[in-house]
């Protein structure tokens, strides 16, 4: 229980415009708990402006981890003080979509949410939430580690439904923190060569320390070319896009060998049309496929990764700021330069 009545948030505006403003601590019911926040991450998704335009104001923050500070009437799992990581979307388990195991195109998949966001100092979490995807935080694994869980869920996700052959060539589009994910979780299965391309040259040095076997800066080098260079003469055997745009769409299926498989990571605005040559791509054979989001069974895989160390939270992780940083967090991500994954410490970074 905690005797403060208010807590400070950081209100989203719009990504120049982010202003801490105090609520009341939001009072839980039955089945319900609530959490004192010790830090969240941002995620990429969080600087869209045209995604979050009518949602504003709003308190982002969907990565959280933190400590139960108080458990409402009937829940049995959970007590106050033990150490969660909470996911911020859950599906309703009995839909069309449920029962064929696609969680995340659930109706109820994106209604569900924690209120208000991981961007406060408390938040409540829905009995739904608690039933199906809060998570303990397991002996050795930090609260610091805890906030990738949902980030690299949505890219174990991916990599589960485009599952590399043995020995397969592949290629990763984007070495921010999403590319980066897909890299350690690639280097885990049987893949052969991983390739990242990015513009950062400082971002390609971070995906050679974490695995990949070669890097592509397309602003120095002819991407194409390098890869043919690199795989004998041919193109990848899977592509994994990390940015929601049509260029890298168009880089990705050029890079792509015919046969092999396609992934788009992330979404470009509403609206965009991608024009393809179909009769190319009706003969090359690629299959192409796109994942939003995670659910309960990826957030419960990436823990037992972190839990097992074969998965590096701390490598991803470069910047740390208190509440009023998250401004210049996403000034940050959006530079998309010398910068992995930011943390916000609602309470302050060193408290
Ligand atoms: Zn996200
Ligand atoms: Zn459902």
């Amino acid at each position: 229980m905690t005797s403060k009545k208010n807590m400070r948030v950081a209100m989203y505006y719009k990504n120049d415009d982010v202003r801490i403003e105090e609520q009341p601590i939001p009072a839980i019911g039955p089945g319900e708990i609530l959490v004192k926040t010790e830090v969240c991450g941002l995620c990429g998704g969080e600087t869209m402006e045209w995604y979050l335009k009518s949602r504003a104001p709003k308190v982002l923050g969907h990565e959280p981890t933190g400590v139960i500070a108080e458990v409402g009437k009937g829940v049995k799992e959970f007590k106050e003080g033990d150490r969660v990581f909470v996911h911020h979307h859950v599906p309703c388990m009995s839909c069309h979509y449920c029962h064929r195991g696609r969680f995340t195109l659930c109706e109820h998949f994106s209604k569900t949410k924690i209120e208000p966001g991981g961007f406060a100092e408390f938040f409540r979490v829905p009995a739904e939430i608690v039933k199906s995807d809060t998570l303990l935080l397991s002996k050795g694994v930090t609260f610091e580690d805890g906030t990738i869980i949902e980030p690299m869920a949505c890219t174990l996700k991916g990599v589960r439904q485009t599952p590399p052959h043995p020995g397969d060539t592949i290629a990763i589009i984007g070495a921010g923190f999403m590319g980066m994910c897909y890299l350690q979780l690639l280097t885990l299965t049987t893949a052969g060569k991983i390739i990242v391309l990015d513009f950062s040259d400082w971002r390609l040095e971070r995906a050679r320390e974490m695995g990949a076997t070669h890097t592509l800066n397309p602003k120095k080098q002819d991407p194409l070319e390098q890869l043919h260079e690199i795989n004998n003469g041919r193109g990848a055997d899977a592509v994994f896009i990390t940015a929601g745009s049509i260029a890298a769409w168009d880089l990705g299926l050029q890079l792509c060998e015919r046969g092999g498989q396609l992934h788009l990571g992330a979404p470009p605005p509403p609206g965009e049309v991608w024009p393809v040559d179909s009769n190319a791509l009706y003969f090359s054979e690629v299959q192409i496929n796109s994942s939003f989001s995670a659910h309960h069974v990826d957030t419960q895989s990436v823990l037992d990764l972190l839990a097992a160390k074969r998965v590096n939270a701390e490598a991803l992780i470069t910047h740390r700021f208190g509440l009023d940083g998250v401004e210049e967090a996403i000034s940050l991500l959006l530079k998309a330069d010398v910068s992995l994954k930011s943390l916000i410490y609602p309470w302050g970074i060193n408290n």
